[in-house]
């Protein structure tokens, strides 16, 4: 195995994760070249070269990008800024190893850090810190540390301590100095402590030591026995608490000044994991899950994770984690019938340049050029299948007219909205042929806030945006039979049809908004006529009687039936199952569900009143408020329909400094008034329209 790094960068906005990305791909020296694979005929070779120097400007914003730090590949993977996009957050902390959580030195942890940490926790993910911004006046790496354990709940190993008001770093494990001289500090100097910090410098290392001791048996042993700690036993011990999730090892410096980024990139080698050290699973097409190994001699196993259009047409992010990877090899699509692709084009995705490669193997990620997918789609060998992403995707809870606002941008406006739900299936676009418009919808406003920009700007297309609707659902609360006869006789061949059974509510953490059982016995209702039967209950779902929205939570079971030799029918049993279904759903109590966020808000202390007011003005469930360093953080559940307009009050009730994110949380009840309130205006707005 080669030994590589799928490394993601995460921070709160502003606290340098740009910078710090430029500056790793700085150290580790991007490679201009473009290395060609040679074509079997010559021309082909040069075809590719051109028209990979032509693709380069759309790799500048690469997803992924390649880099060597000393012997180890680092794949650099774009994670998205915003919280609200979900499906992109799961996506790249799925696709990455490990990851740098960025802190601000006099900031510290800030209300993004604690969503991202949160995230990654969920999803297994080991993490560094690194404290940017220690040059800045009022730095404390040791209070952000501190913040680090009690906001986040980590075991925090300071590894570093900061020289004089940031001229260097003193690395605790080796008792060494390190200074960045040169243009950009690309000369890493060691020298030893400066006799007035010497005595510190041990101290932490004793400190260092004894934290790690809670961790270690070996050096817990050598602790108390007062016998020396090696260095190589130090890392061992560090890395294995890493992996485990027990601890996070502490880095610090300044991306701006270049001084320390370096040791980090040591740091990303000694302490996260090799592709191999993380389980990672899969699903067979019974939908049971397994463990795929990151071994290139097993059959292929990679996810498409993310999508760019380019001029030549789509490039395609794999991230491989089972098997290998060559050019010409046919590959199966498992999420598209297993549709097979030829992959005439490898490239590994560099800062700025793309690089043509002849093979991948697991662990690696790779582009494809011309390979039609969507976005989480699974790619195997030919003879194998396996699917890495559960087919679910989260519901919308948002969504909003759109048109383009210009006569003639018809084409980019569709184009656009084509691209991005590809990109993306958490949005979604639909036309609504009551209302003559097209319906976009998503995860947040902000979310769509995202793509209608991306709309403005990557398409040169100005757009009209509809008033924010929340995506209301309809369930039922109470189990009814039904019996149903669909008997029709119009001269000629008749329609019967007759289904007996129930329907009852799901519980609410049920990830599949409906479910059809089969218990019928003895043939009552021929088999053939049983997809037809799914196919009736599954449309009369779609469309709720209380509000016209999309009914969930529902199992229907069908115990009984009965069918005619020559007047039954599918389309007989697809009507019996709708109309059997809405004379149920009727008696079945039914009720409204509205999304629920949960936000995350904070403000410094004394807007702590106001900022409570505001949560509870919304209806908010406040679930835990804490104050740290005169900030005041908040943490309440409040229905979307409350959230409207938040981030403007949340700003002027605080003199612009309460910050705010939002997450979806769950569907649950509406009250009964704002339900009544709901129906009342689906039943003016149908009457309207008669
Ligand atoms: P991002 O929003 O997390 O990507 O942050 P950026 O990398 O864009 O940085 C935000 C601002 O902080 C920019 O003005 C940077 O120049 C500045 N910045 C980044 N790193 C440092 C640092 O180490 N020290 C100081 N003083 N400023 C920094």
């Amino acid at each position: 195995m080669r030994n590589v790094r799928n490394l993601g960068i995460s921070a709160h906005i502003d606290s340098g994760k740009t910078t710090l990305s430029e500056r790793i791909l700085f150290y580790t020296g991007k490679i201009h070249a473009i290395h060609e694979v040679n074509g079997k005929d010559g021309v082909g070779a040069t075809m590719d070269s051109m028209e990979l120097e032509r693709e380069k400007g759309i790799s500048i914003q690469a997803a992924a990008s390649y880099c060597l730090w000393k012997d180890c590949a680092i794949n650099l993977i774009d994670t998205p800024g915003h919280v609200d996009f979900t499906i992109e957050v799961e996506r790249s902390l799925r696709v990455l190893d490990g990851a740098i959580l960025v802190l601000d030195s006099v900031a510290g942890v800030q209300s993004q850090s604690l969503t991202v940490d949160r995230q990654m926790r969920r999803h297994g993910v080991p993490r560094l810190v690194f404290i940017n911004k220690m040059d800045k006046p009022g730095a404390d790496c040791w209070r952000v540390t501190l913040m680090l354990q009690e906001k986040l709940g980590h075991h925090p190993l300071s590894l570093q301590m900061p020289v004089g008001r940031f001229e260097g770093v003193i690395d605790l494990l080796t008792l060494k100095a390190y200074a960045f001289d040169g243009e950009n500090g690309e000369i890493v100097r060691e020298e030893e402590i400066p006799e007035e910090l010497q005595a510190e410098a041990r101290e932490r290392r004793l400190g260092l030591i004894e934290r790690v001791a809670e961790l270690d048996d070996d050096v817990a042993h050598a602790f108390i026995a007062n016998r020396p700690v090696t260095v190589p036993q130090l890392k061992r011990a560090i890395r294995t608490a890493c992996l485990n999730h027990r601890a996070t090892p502490v880095f610090i410096g300044s991306a701006y000044h270049n001084i320390g980024i370096q040791l980090l990139l040591d740091g990303v080698i000694d302490y996260l994991p090799e592709p191999e050290e993380k389980l990672n699973t899969a699903f067979d097409r019974n939908g049971h899950e397994f463990e795929l190994e990151s071994n290139p001699d097993k059959p292929l196993a990679a996810l498409a994770f993310k999508l760019q259009d380019g001029r030549f047409g789509q490039l395609t992010y794999l991230r491989l984690y089972q098997g290998r990877l060559s050019k010409g090899d046919v590959i199966a699509n498992c999420n598209h019938h297993s549709r097979r692709t030829k992959v005439s084009r490898l490239v590994r995705m560099h800062a700025d340049e793309m690089e043509a490669i002849a093979a991948a193997q697991a662990g690696d990620i790779v582009a494809l050029f011309g390979v039609d997918c969507s976005t989480g789609d699974t790619f195997t060998s030919e003879d194998f299948f396996c699917t890495m992403t559960p087919l679910h995707v989260p519901e919308p809870v948002i969504s909003l007219a759109v048109a383009p606002a210009t006569r003639g941008s018809e084409e980019n406006f569709s184009k656009a909205i084509n691209r991005f739900v590809k990109e993306d299936p958490t949005l979604g676009a639909r036309f609504d042929e009551e209302s003559g418009s097209m319906i976009l919808s998503g995860m947040g406003e902000l979310h769509l806030d995202i793509y209608l920009e991306r709309i403005r700007r990557e398409y040169n297309c100005a757009v009209s945006v509809g008033a924010p609707k929340v995506a209301y659902r309809e369930t039922i609360t109470r189990k009814v039979e039904f019996a149903y006869t669909h008997k029709k006789q119009t001269g000629g061949r008749g329609q019967f049809a007759k289904i007996m059974g129930y329907i009852e509510p799901l519980p609410p953490d049920t990830v599949e908004p409906f479910e059809f059982v089969d218990d019928t016995r003895g043939g009552a209702i021929p088999s053939q006529f049983m997809p037809a039967c799914e196919r009736g209950f599954r449309d009369a779902t779609r469309k709720g009687s209380l509000i016209g929205a999309p009914i969930v939570r529902v199992r229907v079971v069908l115990d009984n039936g009965q069918s005619h030799p020559v007047d039954s029918s599918e389309i007989a049993f697809t009507t019996a199952a709708v109309m059997a279904f809405r004379e149920a759903y009727a008696k079945a109590a039914p009720a409204l569900l509205q999304p629920i966020m949960i936000v995350e808000a904070t403000a410094p202390v004394d807007y702590r009143g106001v900022l409570l007011a505001q949560l509870n003005r919304r209806a908010g469930v406040v679930v835990s408020t804490d104050v740290h360093e005169a900030i005041v953080e908040a943490r309440a559940f409040v229905p979307l329909a409350r959230m409207f307009g938040f981030s403007t009050d949340l700003r002027s009730c605080t003199q612009g400094k309460g910050e705010f994110t939002m997450e979806f949380a769950r569907y649950s009840m509406v009250g009964r008034a704002d339900a009544e309130d709901l129906i009342a205006e689906y039943r003016n707005a149908e009457a309207k329209k008669r």
